[in-house]
């Protein structure tokens, strides 16, 4: 039998059978013949295992943590790693842990978190949620981001219901097996559960996920589980090396709590060589294969897979698990890559946010032009430009542009130079596809400028307006909290004939995903319609406009929907792509 790599020697009847079982699923060669053990042991052994049994071993388990520093790219490499398992022919599905307090990242602005990435049934989450949807197939649901504040509501609310029957309610078991509750539901359907833990190895408010996360591999066994710590391999100049310390001690510290990682992904500027191998390997207890090198990606984050497969990040863990599964077929992320390196063709959009000068801010947004690109074997160079310093002189900074997008946002900063932006490119026949805020704003503009609605606005920036085509729902009146109150998730948008947006998806009818509070004023829809706004998709349960475009205007498309939460490299989202399709066509009439 294939010994798992890394394990020690001798395996219950109950872990063969366990593996048996495993490859019958996966390798469809694998015959009864193969079990080694009387049939009546089988009969026992599979009794043990029975569906709906948590130890049912056919879930494997991989955990991710990060050691030394934060922002080391975990959520990246988990679902890089995920995207080469499912090219293995496994089912994945990927989750994250955040040990913040905080109930979920809707509440926190951009500069405390980035962006805040929102899923199909509304959950609002961390944008590394972000980076699994688009590496990987599978879609995620507010079960794949639990974070510690979810945890202690859930474990504060069974206590005041009186579940803990009269007992001393503590971290350890409560508050652990909350989590690990959510381990085994997640786990359900799938043949490998990645689970991230955010932060750092070493934080007060990170232990009880690691607790949790020991606890759980002695209970499926630890040959369902493989831990991986992504670490830093910090160059010192004036020393001229990579420097292992640091990583000793966060695996030191991990192994505190009983946890001896698998594989150290190390994160590096510089190549390792054998002596760095063979020197993290001993003083961190890991195999020397099983040290990987995790450079700086050169140009995309696409190029993470294959460059984790070329160090055998998979082979390896795949081993560590037990899986037999099928070769990596070559190619799709190759080729995803050389069109980023290699475009055919170039051309530079232009976003105007509010918060331009954030990293993480509009994460999506921008892999989405990205995607956009890939679509059309068109390289994108994105030029981040400030709100309002386009109001100042949108001339200036517009004129060279080939396309012009204004991301989400909430509050009144910068909304004038968005209005500026708007009215600029409208004027001047520039693609511009506004997302949210970003249509909100366009709505506003044709509103002032074109049907003359003079003072027109949204009531979120101005209540006493005299045209208020932008407005609160009636249902959003009352709402006094903020977390979770906005309309959230996927809805349905039907699209009528002879649009741009009805080109581009090619059907009648989508669902897209929202994250906002006001809509379009239906009040208006006749008047501005009749001015030249074209109303181009719209909910057809509440009749609320989820689209307009602009007639007589080579690509103007305003939604009011977040599409860039549905884009992946694999599958460019089509608005995204139609908007590089129009840049491309504008920047050859230069
Ligand atoms: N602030 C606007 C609203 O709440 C737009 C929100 C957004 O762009 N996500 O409706």
């Amino acid at each position: 039998m294939r010994r798992g790599f890394g394990h020690a020697a001798a395996f219950t009847d109950f872990q063969r059978y366990a593996r048996l079982c495993a490859k019958t699923r996966i390798n469809s060669k694998f015959s009864v013949k193969d079990l080694l053990f009387s049939p009546l042991e089988k009969k026992s052994v599979a009794l043990r295992i029975a569906p709906g049994n948590h130890l049912c071993p056919r879930v494997r388990y991989i955990f991710i943590t990060g050691g030394v520093v934060s922002s080391l790219g975990k959520g990246l490499t988990a679902a890089a790693l995920g995207a080469l398992l499912e090219q293995r022919g496994l089912k994945v599905r990927l989750q994250k842990f955040d040990p913040y307090l905080n109930v979920d990242p809707g509440t926190m602005n951009p500069y405390q978190h980035g962006e805040v990435y929102v899923l199909d049934d509304g959950a609002e989450t961390d944008l590394d949620l972000g980076h699994y949807e688009r590496f990987t197939s599978g879609t995620l649901s507010r079960q794949n981001n639990l974070t510690s504040g979810q945890v202690y509501e859930s474990v504060i609310q069974k206590e005041r219901r009186g579940d803990y029957l009269g007992k001393t309610v503590q971290v350890i078991p409560h508050v652990t097996n909350e989590i690990k509750e959510r381990l085994k539901s997640a786990g359900k359907g799938v043949d490998v559960l990645v689970t991230e833990i955010g932060g750092t190895v070493g934080d007060i408010e990170g232990l009880p996920f690691i607790e949790a996360m020991r606890q759980f591999a002695l209970e499926v066994g630890k040959q369902n589980v493989a831990f991986v710590h992504v670490t830093l391999l910090p160059f010192l100049a004036a020393a001229g090396e990579l420097k292992t310390k640091p990583s000793q001690q966060s695996v030191a510290k991990l192994r505190e709590i009983g946890i001896q990682p698998d594989v150290l992904v190390c994160r590096t500027e510089r190549p390792l060589d054998d002596d760095i191998r063979a020197k993290l390997s001993m003083f961190c207890n890991v195999p020397v294969r099983a040290v990987i090198e995790e450079q700086d990606v050169g140009s995309s984050i696409y190029e993470l897979p294959e460059m984790l497969a070329k160090e055998k990040l998979d082979d390896i863990v795949l081993d560590l698990l037990g899986l037999k599964t099928r070769k990596r077929p070559n190619g799709a992320w190759r080729e995803i890559v050389r069109k980023l390196k290699k475009p055919k063709r170039r051309v530079t959009i232009g976003v105007v946010g509010k918060y331009i000068e954030l990293q993480d801010a509009y994460k999506s947004v921008y892999e989405s032009l990205t995607h956009g690109g890939i679509a059309n074997d068109c390289g994108v160079t994105i030029v981040r430009l400030d709100a309002e310093a386009v109001e100042k002189n949108p001339a200036k900074m517009l004129a060279k542009l080939d396309g012009v997008l204004v991301p989400g946002g909430f509050g009144g900063r910068g909304i004038e130079g968005k209005i500026r932006a708007v009215q600029y490119v409208r004027e001047k026949g520039i693609p511009y596809f506004g997302l949210c805020l970003g249509m909100q704003v366009a709505v506003i503009e044709f509103a002032r400028h074109v049907a003359k609605l003079k003072g027109a606005n949204s009531t979120e920036f101005d209540t006493k307006s005299p045209h208020p085509v932008i407005h609160l729902m009636p249902e959003q009146k009352g709402i006094k909290t903020k977390g979770a109150t906005m309309r959230l998730g996927s809805y349905d948008c039907k699209l009528p004939p002879r649009t741009i947006s009805r080109a581009a998806y090619g059907k009648d009818s989508v669902r897209e995903r929202h994250r906002h509070r006001y809509e379009f004023n239906n009040d208006y829809r006749e008047l501005l319609t009749k001015a030249g706004l074209l109303i181009a998709g719209v909910n057809p349960g509440r009749d609320l406009v989820e689209i307009v475009e602009v007639a007589k205007h080579p690509w103007f498309v305003g939604v009011q929907f977040h599409p860039e939460f549905q884009s992946k490299p694999t599958r460019p989202h089509p608005l995204f792509a139609a908007f590089i399709k129009a840049a491309i066509a504008r920047h050859g009439k230069k």
